[in-house]
């Protein structure tokens, strides 16, 4: 198993320290606890197509592709479909097609690509220029934090910003607002330059 988990699709090749198939989330925070504690890396992976060695190093690869690949809930209306990290690109496709929708990242791996991997690379693909890629149509992520709290990401107002910012002491509000000592000011809003 370590010796088939050394590649990806890279030129890089290492041997992890362990693999590991959760099979629930509760492995998965399991996993971060175990790590933090013994103090070595957990190295995320889905389909292992990265072209530049990301899911190849010397921590223990957690292959979430494995097990948890489910489409947990879909609304036709709001256009939104909750995954877990293992669903394949062109399965999640076959899903919405009877509802003529389709998740439009198109990488050329994306009979093997998962969301996952995809949100990790932000993959993209021949048409990103049209539809954009797949950061443009993430709605928000839930995981683990190092210390195996839960957190979830996405976009934020003005005032929620604050609002987590200020929120108790914990490694999520340290990540909104490393200085709790100086107050935060709000997000600078960039304009894209398209
Ligand atoms: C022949 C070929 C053609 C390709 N063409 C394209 C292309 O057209 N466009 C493009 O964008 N890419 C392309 N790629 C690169 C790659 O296939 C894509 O980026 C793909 O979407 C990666 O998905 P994956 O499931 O293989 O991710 P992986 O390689 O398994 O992981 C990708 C990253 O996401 C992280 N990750 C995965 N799951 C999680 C998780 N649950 N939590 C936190 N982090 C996570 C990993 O640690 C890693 O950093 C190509 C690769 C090959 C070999």
């Amino acid at each position: 198993m370590r010796a088939l988990y050394a590649t990806d699709a890279s030129e890089y090749q290492e041997l992890p320290l362990a693999v590991a198939l959760p099979r629930t989330e509760a492995d998965v925070r399991e996993l971060v606890r175990f790590a933090a504690r013994h103090k070595v890396g957990l190295i995320p992976r889905t389909a292992g197509t990265s072209l530049a060695g990301q899911v190849v190093g010397s921590g223990i690869v957690v292959d979430l592709g494995r097990h948890l690949n489910q489409v947990i809930a879909f609304d036709r209306t709001a256009r939104r479909v909750r995954v877990q990290p293992g669903v394949v690109r062109n399965e999640l496709n076959l899903f919405l097609q009877p509802h003529g929708l389709f998740f439009t990242p198109e990488t050329s791996t994306a009979n093997r690509a998962m969301i996952g991997g995809m949100v990790g690379n932000n993959s993209c693909g021949a048409n990103s220029i049209v539809h954009g890629t797949t950061r443009e149509h993430l709605v928000s992520a839930r995981g683990f934090l190092s210390d195996g709290s839960e957190a979830t990401f996405g976009p934020l107002t003005p005032a929620e910003f604050t609002a987590k910012c200020a929120g108790p002491d914990s490694l999520e509000t340290r990540i909104y607002n490393p200085h709790p000592t100086q107050p935060q000011q709000n997000p600078v809003s960039f304009q894209s330059p398209r």
